[in-house]
């Protein structure tokens, strides 16, 4: 197979989009945006050996390496429209390759969103995913707009990828009945599409957490120009966590845990009625851990109102 060959055999794939004028084929793709919309457009790129291990399982990979680019429209709030995929590969190996598309499109077809282009080159695995979604215009969930006395929520429960990652390097034990759920969240996040959706006359600001709360809350307080608290015993914890770890390394992972891809947003006062009724179809848990305060742009920790460290050292238990 040459190059033209690969492509049309696995990225030239039937979807159900009517503003696809021209897919993968020619030299640029060309898309209908309709009247009245913005473009909502974020890039990811996933690197062998540095954002995942080199035998990852292939469709894992294909799943993960569109839900990260997903996950940041999602907190933006837009619907995902159309992707791009940049594959640098060391040899064309058909299983990897089928099962690579297989996670990919299975992700793609959920969300109905359609692979209009890309690029094929020979060289160290490395993946580059582009996402193209709409948002009405006027909307879009920043990262500047949180006020003094909004409140913080985050969606699902927070460091079980990071406790997977623990896992897998066999730094902590998960019991038995708690790895798969760990693994899963690892390797197959979910971008809160839905939840975004719904947050978007909601929500004051909102980002996706990808590095972990306490440094991604940080982009929202130095972007609002605000203070932030969180109360670590309102950190959402899964089972698994509470099953693997003390209390205090769990508040630790969920809060400098990476590969969460949950959504933190905050809300306003006046919205917060809302909240319950506009995320309640979407089936996914969401819990308050903080608020918002006028002040030196940082994030302050407390617990049962009392400031609370987290001590940095508790990765040296984990080794
Ligand atoms: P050019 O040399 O003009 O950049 P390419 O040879 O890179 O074109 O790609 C040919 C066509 O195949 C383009 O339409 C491109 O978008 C598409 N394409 C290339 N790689 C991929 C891919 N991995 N997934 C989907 N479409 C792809
Ligand atoms: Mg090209």
């Amino acid at each position: 197979m040459n190059e033209f060959d690969i492509i049309k055999h696995y990225f030239n794939v039937h979807h159900h989009r009517k503003d696809v004028v021209m897919g993968p084929g020619d030299d640029c793709a060309i898309l209908q945006v309709p009247a009245n919309t913005l473009l909502a457009v974020s890039t990811d790129t996933l690197v062998s050996g540095v954002h995942f291990f080199a035998d990852m399982d292939p469709e894992a990979l294909g799943h993960k390496a569109l839900a990260v680019n997903l996950s940041d429209l999602a907190a933006m709030g837009a619907d995902p429209c159309w992707v791009s995929l940049a594959l640098t590969l060391p040899e064309v190996d058909h299983d990897w390759v089928t099962q690579f598309c297989a996670g990919f499109f299975e992700l793609a077809e959920y969300y109905n969103v359609a692979l209009v282009g890309g690029d094929m080159t020979k060289g160290p695995l490395s993946i580059t995913v582009t996402v193209h979604g709409t948002l009405p215009e006027g909307k879009g969930l920043l990262r500047s707009g949180a006020q003094a006395g909004d409140a913080i929520y985050v969606t699902g429960t927070l460091g079980d990828a990071a406790l997977g990652l623990q896992q897998v390097l066999g730094k902590v034990s998960v019991p038995d009945e708690h790895q798969e759920f760990v693994r899963f969240k690892f390797e197959h996040p979910h971008p809160r599409i839905l939840v975004g959706q719904a947050l978007r006359d909601i929500a004051s600001s909102a980002l996706d957490l990808s590095d972990g709360l306490l440094g991604d809350l940080a982009h929202i307080c130095r972007a609002s120009g605000l203070r932030a608290q969180l109360e670590v015993e309102h950190l959402p914890l899964s089972d698994a966590m509470h099953a693997s770890v003390s209390q205090e390394q769990g508040w630790e992972l969920a809060l400098s845990g990476g590969d969460d891809y949950e959504l933190c947003f905050t809300v306003p006062e006046l919205h917060r009625g809302q909240l319950d009724i506009a995320l309640g179809h979407c089936g996914v848990k969401f819990t308050q851990v903080g608020r918002m305060f006028a002040g030196e742009p940082s994030v302050e920790l407390v617990h049962n109102d009392e400031p609370y460290q987290i001590t940095g050292q508790s990765w040296d238990h984990f080794r």
